[in-house]
């Protein structure tokens, strides 16, 4: 779908995604053309950005970092907000942790390049269940596929399946808790192990790469606690190639585990949260997979430093990428190499 209008998007894709990639990261056994797949944190589009949206600025939040995300074939992104129509209201008079995104947000995405979203997260019942069957609506209508809300239990929790070049790519999107009480259970997918396990197994039948979004996690820590840590594991030994974890809004580590690749916290993206110097940094995740000898595999990651805020850019200063590298190196069991103006997951032998 987000592929429409691009054909020449290939070739900058490898031009640019090569640029970063470690020389050995690249096999000779590649035998088809990869795909690249950019992942994003927490993206908030009520407030003020969902004020801008009302009068017509829908490439806003993207703007600056749109010809990055183009030069991707998908890209993910975790929905903090749900898209509704509240008659102009973007956060909740009495209480400024309930917020909504207008309907043109869908829009935004759309233009943004953003192809996937999770929207299963603690804010995905801020306005109630008519809320979360419109954002399923307008994510729909705009073609931005999504994962990890039902408006019924007939399909429940359904997947996202994305081909490109030949290569399906599958994301499952779990929450580990909601902000309000009642009334979403069958159409909010909260992290339970079993159901995971069975909804991964399922979704492996049809997609070569499968990618689990985890949204949970203490807010402003370094790092997840054993039981995040344990349920993020627990989406690999499921059988997740790559799990991105977000809702602590700060970036934290990396980690290889088993035959998956674990980013704690991607942090933020669109968000505005200036009280904090870490929810003001973050970084995106650019990945290329590829079929090597029979299988899908990651052949390439690299972590570019995002500077966060309503608009967010990656064109950071030095001071931006020098203290996520040594935040990312103090946080992180993978090996990461500074390159220039990105940071390299090395893959070992992987
Ligand atoms: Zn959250």
């Amino acid at each position: 779908m987000a592929s429409t209008g691009k054909a020449f998007a290939p070739v900058v894709v490898s031009i640019v995604l090569l640029a970063g990639l470690s020389p050995q990261s690249r096999g000779p056994e590649s035998d088809s053309t990869g795909v690249t797949i950019m992942a994003l944190g927490d993206v908030n589009l009520g407030r003020s950005v969902g004020q801008r949206l009302l009068k017509g600025d829908v490439a806003y939040p993207f703007l600056q970092i749109r010809p990055v995300l183009e030069r991707h074939d998908i890209v993910f992104a975790n929905l903090e907000s749900q898209i509704a129509n509240r008659g102009g209201e973007t956060q909740h008079p009495r209480d400024r942790y309930r917020f909504c995104a207008p309907p043109q947000a869908a829009q935004a995405l759309r233009l943004g390049g953003i192809s996937v979203v999770s929207t299963s997260n603690n804010h995905a019942f801020d306005y109630g269940a008519e809320a979360l069957a419109e954002t399923i609506d307008e994510l729909s209508a705009a073609g931005v596929q999504w994962t990890g809300t039902s408006k019924d239990s007939v399909d429940l929790f359904p997947p996202a399946i994305v081909e490109r070049n030949g290569i399906r790519i599958g994301f499952v999107a779990y929450t580990e808790f909601v902000n309000r009480g009642k009334g979403w259970t069958g159409t909010i997918s909260i992290f339970e192990q079993s159901r995971a396990r069975r909804e991964i197994a399922h979704l492996r039948k049809k997609a070569e790469f499968v990618i689990a979004s985890y949204h949970g996690g203490t807010e402003y820590a370094d790092a997840p606690s054993r039981g995040t840590l344990a349920q993020l594991r627990a989406l690999v030994d499921a059988g997740a190639d790559i799990v991105v974890g977000h809702h602590p809004h700060v970036p934290q580590g990396i980690e290889w585990y088993g035959r998956g690749l674990i980013f704690y916290s991607l942090g933020n993206c669109v968000f505005l949260q200036p009280h904090n110097t870490w929810a003001r940094k973050a970084f995106a995740v650019s990945m290329e997979v590829r079929r090597l000898g029979g299988s899908v595999r990651l052949a390439g990651i690299k972590l570019l430093p995002l500077a966060v805020s309503n608009q967010p850019t990656f064109d950071v200063t030095d001071g931006v990428a020098d203290s996520l590298y040594e935040r990312l190196r103090r946080l992180s069991t993978a090996e990461i190499t500074r390159k220039d103006k990105y940071i390299v997951v090395n893959r070992g032998d992987r």
